[in-house]
C-alpha cells in the first residue's frame, strides 16, 4: 500500500480538491484510486462534519471487494466505519464514514434525498466504464455542485477516460494525472485470426505438444509469473478452467512448476468470493496461477503478480435495440482502449508479455477506438422514469445534460413503454403510479406488476415472482445453459407452472420451498442453488418491507404464506403481469410456428427452449403471452413467459392506438408527420371472440 503511485500525489490531490468543487483524476489501474482516495480525504477531515464519503462502483463485486480492503487497511471492523451498499444488500451502519456503493444505489438514495446531504464527498469511480448509471450521475452532479457549492466535493476517477471531455462537461474543472509505474509489455500478435479463441487461449497457456501455432506456450517455457486470460463470460470461463485443469494434470510431474486455476467473473457470488480471496492472496511458492477472467479484471479488480496476459480480443456485451425492443447478448470485439488496458495488466510488477489472439491489422484497423457507452445500448425506460420522478423543475428530460446523449429513438421507446404501463400520462407527465414505481428498486415492468398485484390481492405472490426474477439469473433453473440441459433430460419433481408459464412456475417452486421450511436438501435435490434461493428469500423480504413503507404499513403482505396457491391467485397474478408487461405482449401465430409481438414494430418470435410452456405439442400454447425479455441469440426468443387472456390485452391495444409520441414527449421529439404510418399492430382475431386457448373459465 505504501508505494501506491497515488500516495505520492496526496498533497496535490488534497490542495486541488480543497480549491475546486469537481476534480477529474486519471490514473493507471492499480494506482490506488479506488482504495486510497477515500482514505486520504477521510484523514484530511472530510468526514468530520458527520457527512460521509461515497465511492460509487459500476460493479457490485468491486464495491464489496474494495470496501473490505479499505476496512482492512484502516484496521476497522467491516460494516462499521467502512461498508458497502449494493442492491438488496446493505453492510453499513450509523458509524459508516466511507461508503462504497454501486452507482445504481446512489441514484436511488438521491430519490429520497435529492441533495445527497449525507455526503461531503462523492467519488464516481471507474467512470471510464461509462455505465448507464454513472452517466446519469455525471449529469446530476453537475446540478448538485451548484446547489451545494460550499459543502460538496465531487471526484471523477478513471483509468482511461477522455479527461478533457469530462473536464469540459464540468466547466473546465482541473484534471490530475497520476502516472502509474508500468513496466514495458511486449505485445505478441497472432499471425492469423484463430477459429476458436478458447482453444487458442488454451494452446497459448499450455501447449502439450509442438504445434503450428505461431505463439509459444507460456507455462512450459516462460519463467514464473501469473497468467491472466481474458474470456468473454461464465460459460467460456468454466470450459477453459476445466480444460486447463485437465492439461495441468496430464503434465509430467516435475516438468514445470505447479499450477492453480482460478475463475474470476461477476455472476456467481459464492464461487467468486472464494476465488477472489485466492486471487488477492500471494501465490504459493513455485506455483503459477492461471486467472481466467471476464473484462472485470481489465480495470475493476487489480490482480497483483500477473506477468502474462492472453487477450481473446472479445467481450460479451448486452445490447438493446430500441426499434425492436430486443436485447442481444453478443460476443463482440473489444475496443483498442480495452486491448491496451488488458495488455497493461501484464506490466504492473515487472516487464510482461501480452499475447493477442488476433492480428496486428485487426488491432490497428478493425477495432473501434473506444467502447460505446452503455447509455447508447440500453433500454432507457428505467432511466427516464427515474429522471421524471425527480421532478426537477429546470430539467427537460429529453434535453437532460448527458456526457453523450442517447438516441432520440431510444428515448421515444422509453416514453412509449412508460405510457403503456401507466407510469406517465399522454402528455408525458409522471403519474402517481409512476412515482410509486420509481421508489421500487426494480425494473419498471416488475414495479408496475407489484402495484397492480396489490390491487388484485395477490401482492405476496407477485413479490415472490419479482424476487425470483431479480435474483442472479444463473442461480435459478432454466436460466443457465447447463441447467437447461438438465431440465430437458432429467425428469424433475419441480412444478411445471400449471400450463401458465414460467412466472407461475417460479412462484410454485418458491412456495414448495417455503412449505418445506426452506429446506436446503430439497434445493440440492432439485438442482436449485441454495445460496440463490436464500438470496431470493432475502430479496422478497426486502421488497415486501419497501412496499409496506410505500403504503405506510397498510398493506396486507404475507411474507410467509403457507397456503396452497389457488387458480384464482394465479389468475390475479397473471392479470397483474399483463398490466406490468403491457409493452411486452405477444400473440400466437396460427399459421406460423411461434408468436408475433404486439407493438409498434411487430416481429416474429419464438418461445425460448428453457420455458416450461410446451413448444412441441400443438395446441398447448396460449394465444397471448407476456414475456420478461426478448433476446436475440440464433433467433429472436421470448424468455420467461406468462399466459394472459385476450380480454386483458384489448384495453392495452386500444391505448396503443391512441398513443401520440409528439404529445408524449412534450413536443420535443418528432412532429406528427414523422410518426404517421407507425400504427400499432392489431391482433389477427376479432375482438371478443374467445378461442379454446383462451383458458379463462
Ligand atoms: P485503482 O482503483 O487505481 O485501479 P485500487 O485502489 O483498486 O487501484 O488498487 C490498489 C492496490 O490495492 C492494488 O495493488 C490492488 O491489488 C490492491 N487491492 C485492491 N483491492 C484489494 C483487495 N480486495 N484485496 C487485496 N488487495 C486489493
Amino acid at each position: 500500500m505504501a508505494n501506491l503511485p497515488i500516495l505520492q500525489f496526496e498533497e496535490q490531490i488534497v490542495e486541488t480538491v480543497e480549491r475546486n468543487p469537481v476534480v477529474v483524476i486519471i490514473g493507471e489501474t492499480g494506482s490506488g484510486k479506488s482504495t486510497q482516495l477515500s482514505q486520504i480525504l477521510h484523514k484530511r477531515g472530510y468526514t468530520k462534519s458527520g457527512r460521509a464519503i461515497a465511492v460509487t462502483q459500476p460493479r457490485r463485486v468491486a464495491a464489496v471487494s474494495v470496501s473490505r480492503r479499505v476496512a482492512q487497511e484502516l484496521g476497522v471492523r467491516f460494516g462499521e466505519e467502512v461498508g458497502y451498499a449494493i442492491r438488496f444488500e446493505d453492510r453499513t451502519s450509523e458509524k459508516t464514514c466511507i461508503k462504497y456503493l454501486t452507482d445504481g444505489v446512489l441514484l436511488r438514495e438521491s430519490l429520497s434525498n435529492p441533495e445527497l446531504n449525507q455526503y461531503s464527498v462523492i467519488i464516481l469511480d471507474e467512470a471510464h466504464e461509462r455505465s448507464l448509471n454513472t452517466d446519469i450521475l455525471l449529469g446530476l452532479m453537475k446540478r448538485l455542485i451548484k446547489i451545494r457549492s460550499t459543502n460538496l466535493k465531487v471526484l471523477i476517477t478513471s483509468a482511461t477516460l477522455d479527461g478533457e471531455k469530462v473536464s469540459r462537461f464540468f466547466s473546465n474543472c482541473p484534471i490530475l494525472n497520476v502516472p502509474g509505474k508500468l513496466f514495458p509489455v511486449e505485445i505478441r500478435y497472432s499471425s492469423e485470426r484463430p477459429t476458436s479463441y478458447l482453444e487458442s487461449s488454451l494452446k497459448t497457456a499450455i501447449a502439450i505438444c509442438a504445434n503450428n501455432f505461431a505463439l509459444s506456450e507460456i507455462h512450459v517455457r516462460e519463467p514464473e509469473g501469473d497468467i491472466l486470460i481474458f474470456m468473454t463470460g461464465q460459460d467460456d470461463i468454466e470450459k477453459l478452467v476445466k480444460k486447463l485443469e485437465e492439461r495441468v494434470q496430464s503434465l509430467e510431474e516435475g516438468s514445470c512448476m505447479d499450477a492453480v486455476i482460478l475463475p474470476l467473473h461477476g455472476s456467481l457470488p459464492p464461487e467468486l468470493q472464494a476465488s477472489l480471496v485466492r486471487v488477492f492472496s500471494p501465490p504459493p511458492p513455485n506455483c503459477r496461477r492461471f486467472i481466467v477472467a471476464t473484462n472485470i479484471a481489465e480495470t475493476s479488480l487489480t490482480v497483483d503478480g500477473v506477468v502474462y496476459v492472453i487477450d481473446s480480443g472479445y467481450v460479451k456485451q448486452r445490447q438493446y435495440n430500441p426499434s425492436t425492443g430486443m436485447y442481444s447478448l453478443d460476443v463482440v470485439p473489444i475496443s483498442r482502449v480495452q486491448a491496451d488496458q488488458r495488455a497493461g495488466r501484464a506490466g504492473r510488477t515487472r516487464p510482461g508479455k501480452c499475447y493477442r489472439l488476433y492480428t496486428s491489422t485487426v488491432y490497428h484497423e478493425d477495432l473501434m477506438g473506444a467502447t460505446v457507452p452503455e447509455i447508447q445500448r440500453s433500454s432507457l425506460a428505467g432511466t427516464v422514469l427515474y429522471l421524471k420522478s425527480l421532478d426537477l423543475p429546470d430539467i427537460d428530460i429529453l434535453k437532460f445534460d448527458f456526457l453523450d446523449p442517447p438516441s432520440t429513438e431510444a428515448l421515444e421507446d422509453a416514453l412509449k413503454q412508460l405510457y403503456l404501463i401507466d407510469a406517465i400520462d399522454e402528455n408525458g407527465s409522471i403519474t402517481s403510479i409512476g412515482q410509486t414505481m420509481a421508489e421500487l428498486p426494480l425494473e419498471p415492468s416488475l414495479s408496475r406488476t407489484l402495484i397492480e398485484a396489490n390491487e388484485y390481492g395477490c401482492l405476496s405472490q407477485a413479490l415472490t415472482v419479482a424476487a425470483m426474477l431479480s435474483a442472479e439469473t444463473s442461480l435459478l433453473p432454466g436460466t443457465s445453459k447447463s441447467t437447461d440441459k438438465k431440465r430437458k433430460h432429467e425428469p424433475s419433481d419441480l412444478p411445471d407452472g400449471s400450463g401458465w408459464g414460467d412466472h407461475i412456475q417460479l412462484l410454485q417452486i418458491y412456495e414448495l420451498w417455503d412449505q418445506r421450511n426452506y429446506d436446503v436438501e430439497w434445493c440440492k435435490d432439485n438442482n436449485l442453488q441454495v445460496r440463490g434461493m436464500k438470496f431470493v428469500r432475502d430479496v422478497r423480504k426486502q421488497l415486501s418491507q419497501i412496499m409496506q413503507k410505500i403504503a405506510k404499513g397498510s398493506l396486507d403482505v404475507r411474507t410467509n404464506g403457507r397456503r396452497k396457491e389457488s387458480q384464482e391467485d394465479y389468475r390475479n397474478l397473471r392479470k397483474s403481469l399483463c398490466v406490468g408487461y403491457a409493452n411486452q405482449l405477444a400473440e400466437r401465430m396460427m399459421r406460423h410456428n411461434g408468436y408475433r409481438t404486439l407493438g409498434f414494430k411487430p416481429q416474429l418470435v419464438q418461445v425460448h427452449p428453457s420455458s416450461v410452456l410446451k413448444t412441441d405439442e400443438e395446441g398447448m400454447l396460449p394465444n397471448y403471452v407476456v414475456y420478461h425479455e426478448l433476446i436475440s441469440t440464433t433467433r429472436p426468443f421470448m424468455r420467461n413467459l406468462c399466459a394472459v387472456e385476450m380480454r386483458w390485452v384489448m384495453p392495452i391495444l386500444k391505448k396503443l392506438e391512441k398513443l401520440n409520441i409528439t404529445k408524449l414527449s412534450g413536443g420535443s421529439v418528432r412532429s406528427e408527420e414523422q410518426t404517421k404510418g407507425e400504427n400499432p399492430s392489431l391482433p389477427e382475431k376479432e375482438v371478443g371472440v374467445a378461442t379454446p386457448d383462451d383458458r379463462e373459465s
